[in-house]
């Protein structure tokens, strides 16, 4: 082997070798995330109490007192965790976020019992391996690992693992503890699930960090007509005024926008990208309203980055082959700016009325409003997950992201608690698995992950 060669691949291996934690740390780590995934708890299925009692006997093992360490939630089989690690109380505490159920799986979907823990080939395999169970394994085995170092923080830091994220509901966690335990909550911000680390073809592009989601509404159009017998047809017609409405909105676009976050997001992208975009990335970060159309036309992700987005999702309409509709209804489902948001969803559905254009149209909200706040972009925060980010990765990216979809952030951004999204754990683009067959995660992203956040959280915490 040519000398440069061995050079390179010894180099390599004590870098990686660099990022993970000592043997006894990664054991721990590794035997608290098994342990969560072989625990059945499916969104609907299963439970997250034995999830929370199995982490407070580990925790009070470990020397944490009763008084620190609270079980409780909506029903008795939803249990939520919350762990105090104590610091020197100068500052307000941070509070660190995980969601201990499961999306369902079946083990005929599988190739294996989703609910067995499995290490194979370099990755670990199980339902939650990536959603939410590393986080929220590696949250529990750092803070223990802090306690044996005697590690003071200058605030606390408080754990939470909470129920039934996948898919809300009555007894969802983050949002039962903001409204009945807020004081055992209560912190300057909040870091969670909702970014985490690209990698492409093995190679790691960005580490994520999520400051701020969309809202989510749904609107029903309704078109209702006295109907009649279809060998009588008339004009006016419920299925081909629905029709029409539905065309205008196919063809209307919400405004393009940038906000703070987006700003920051386009700016750093335009730094990583090396292709025919780049250029236009960086205009976008300017404010250049062509770049924006162009990069909105390039990628559904870009383009619902930049705006408002609404489309027609259901369809309901008529009752029989031989009858003129009385009725036609169409789902709209609208993924909204935080800058165009607010309870009500008045300035979406003013919008939708005029892209309607037609009064026998009605349009109204349908269901429950999901307003989700922006965090707000605080350097000191950023920048520790960029140093610590550097230091792990040279030359990896920290891009801040207003995600397209919702996590539990919204609960406690709501509650006045800004919250991050922020993991490093590193998932190749193409093979994202959450909620799919054969959820994994890297062994390697697993325990580098393990050193982000033991860092992470170190960083922000003296
Ligand atoms: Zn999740």
């Amino acid at each position: 082997m040519p000398r440069f060669l061995l050079f390179i691949l010894l180099s390599s291996i004590c870098l990686r070798a660099d990022n993970l934690p000592p043997e006894p740390e990664r054991q721990l780590a590794r035997a608290i995330y098994k342990e969560m995934i072989e625990i059945p708890s499916g969104f609907t299925t299963g439970a997250t109490t034995p999830v929370a009692e199995a982490v407070a006997a580990r925790l009070r093992a470990a020397g944490f007192p009763d008084a620190d360490i609270f079980i409780g939630g909506a029903i008795p089989k939803k249990a939520n965790l919350v762990v105090r690690y104590r610091g020197t109380g100068r500052r307000k505490p941070i509070l660190l976020l995980a969601h201990t159920d499961v999306v369902e799986a079946r083990r005929e979907d599988w190739s294996m019992d989703p609910f067995q823990f499995v290490e194979k080939d370099g990755y670990f395999y199980g339902r939650g391996t990536s959603d939410d169970m590393a986080q929220a394994a590696l949250w529990i085995a750092n803070l223990i690992r802090y306690k044996r170092e005697g590690f003071q923080p200058d605030r606390d830091i408080i754990v939470a693992l909470t129920a039934d994220e996948e898919g809300g509901g009555p007894y969802n966690g983050a949002g039962w503890l903001a409204k009945n335990q807020r004081g055992l909550i209560d912190a300057e911000f909040c870091l969670n699930e909702g970014g985490h680390g690209e990698m492409s073809a093995g190679k790691r592009i960005s580490n994520d960090i999520q400051v701020s989601e969309k809202s989510y509404v749904d609107f029903r159009l309704e078109v209702r007509n006295k109907g009649g017998h279809s060998s009588l047809p008339v004009a006016d017609n419920a299925i081909y005024r629905l029709a029409a409405a539905l065309d205008r909105l196919s063809r209307f676009g919400f405004p393009l926008k940038t906000n703070e976050v987006t700003r920051a997001y386009f700016a750093e992208l335009a730094k990583i990208e090396t292709g025919p975009m780049k250029d236009d990335l960086a205009r976008v970060a300017q404010g250049d309203p062509q770049a924006m159309e162009r990069v909105a036309a390039a990628s559904p992700v870009w383009n619902s980055t930049l705006r408002t987005t609404c489309v027609a999702t259901q369809l309901e309409g008529g009752h029989a082959p031989n009858a003129l509709p009385q009725l036609a209804a169409a789902n709209i489902n609208c993924r909204v700016l935080p800058e165009d948001s607010d309870e009500s969803m008045h300035y979406v559905l003013e919008t939708l009325r005029k892209v309607v254009a037609d009064s026998q149209v009605s349009v109204a909200v349908s269901g429950e409003v999901q307003i989700s706040l922006a965090s707000p972009m605080r350097p000191d925060i950023l920048n520790a997950v960029s140093r610590v980010t550097d230091k792990l990765w040279p030359g990896v990216h920290t891009l801040p992201m207003m995600v397209t979809g919702a996590t539990d952030g919204r609960y406690l951004r709501d509650a006045g608690i800004p919250t991050y999204g922020v993991q490093g754990f590193f998932i190749e683009r193409d093979d994202v698995r959450a909620h799919g067959r054969d959820e994994r995660m890297s062994v390697q992203s697993f325990y580098e992950g393990q050193t982000f956040l033991y860092e992470l959280v170190k960083a922000l915490a003296q």
